[in-house]
């Protein structure tokens, strides 16, 4: 067993997200990840997670050994398809709507507006 160092951000609650940072002893990195999820307390819930391999090498800047992403987590960073043309789209404005879930994102190809709800990953169409 090693001990790995778990930093967790919650979904925003209801503007910020929470970050935290805590210390799991784990077979492996992937090992460390899966008892942090299991053992997420936050109300909100989790939106991501990433394992480094001592606080030093997370304050350092070093690149995490593994990371976990939400449904909404890899929505936000890699985007959906594009219900007009199939391309991908990009982040442009995020928690608007009702109750801040509605993300807008802007189509690559043919830069239409898509409307993203972040809980279910649905495109509501280009009307925003
Ligand atoms: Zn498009």
């Amino acid at each position: 067993m090693k001990e790995f160092c778990v930093v967790t951000n919650s979904n925003a609650a209801p503007f910020f997200s929470d970050m935290d940072m805590t210390f799991i002893r784990a077979e492996s990195p992937e090992d460390a990840a899966n008892k942090a999820r299991r053992d997420y307390k936050h109300p909100a819930g989790l939106y991501a997670l990433a394992v480094y391999q001592s606080s030093d090498a997370y304050h350092k800047g070093q690149k995490s050994l593994t990371r976990w992403l939400s449904k909404r987590a890899d929505i936000r960073m890699n985007g959906v398809k594009c219900p007009h043309c199939g391309g991908k789209t990009a982040l442009s404005e995020a928690n608007t709507g009702r109750n801040g879930i509605i993300d807008i994102h802007v189509c690559k190809k043919c830069k239409r507006k898509v409307k993203v709800d972040m809980l279910t990953g649905v495109t509501m169409g280009s009307r925003v």
